[in-house]
């Protein structure tokens, strides 16, 4: 699946459970998704120490499609990774491209703030329709955030011990 990604600016999605952004994408998994996932699944089953990164992502199957599908369908959808959830938006604290004047900032709940872009190579996205912003969408990018910057703090401290 090729990423387009293109300034957000108000475009309908429903997922059509196609399954095509379970393939291929590298997914960071948090600290958090590692614990609440691990609860129930072997982490060896599902997540794997990518070497550039030097993170823990998404394994990913012979074929290419991460190893918790079933089908085409997310096998763990009430508890699947963070950034899974956000799929197809993305945010970006500046514009992806200085020329880019549809790209505008969004407020996060913290104050700080975001450039929102679609990835149109989903077909749940409709370039030819509109809808308000889903409400959870800031709420997500702000959570990411967060997790984020904590699994990258545990990392380095847990790293400074060895
Ligand atoms: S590619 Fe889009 S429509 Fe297909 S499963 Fe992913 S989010 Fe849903
Ligand atoms: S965890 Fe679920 S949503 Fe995320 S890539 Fe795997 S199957 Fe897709």
């Amino acid at each position: 699946m090729k990423e387009i990604l293109v300034p957000y600016t108000g475009q309908a999605y429903e997922c059509t459970m196609c399954g095509a952004c379970c393939h291929h994408h590298i997914v960071p998994l948090t600290k958090t998704d590692l614990e609440r996932i691990g609860s129930t699944l072997d982490p060896e089953s599902f997540a794997a120490y990518h070497e550039s990164l030097g993170s823990i992502v998404l394994a990913r199957g012979d074929e290419g499609g991460c190893t918790l599908l079933t089908g085409s369908r997310c096998g763990i959808h009430d508890t699947k990774p963070v950034i899974c959830r956000l799929f197809p938006f993305a945010a970006y604290p500046e514009p992806r491209d200085a020329s880019d004047g549809l790209a505008h900032e969004y407020l996060l709940p913290d104050g700080s703030l975001v450039y929102l872009y679609v990835n149109t190579a989903c077909p749940g996205v409709r370039e030819d329709a509109r809808a308000p912003m889903p409400r959870w969408l800031l709420s997500l990018i702000q959570r990411i955030r967060i997790e984020m910057a904590l699994t990258r703090f545990y990392y380095e401290i847990t790293s400074s011990d060895r």
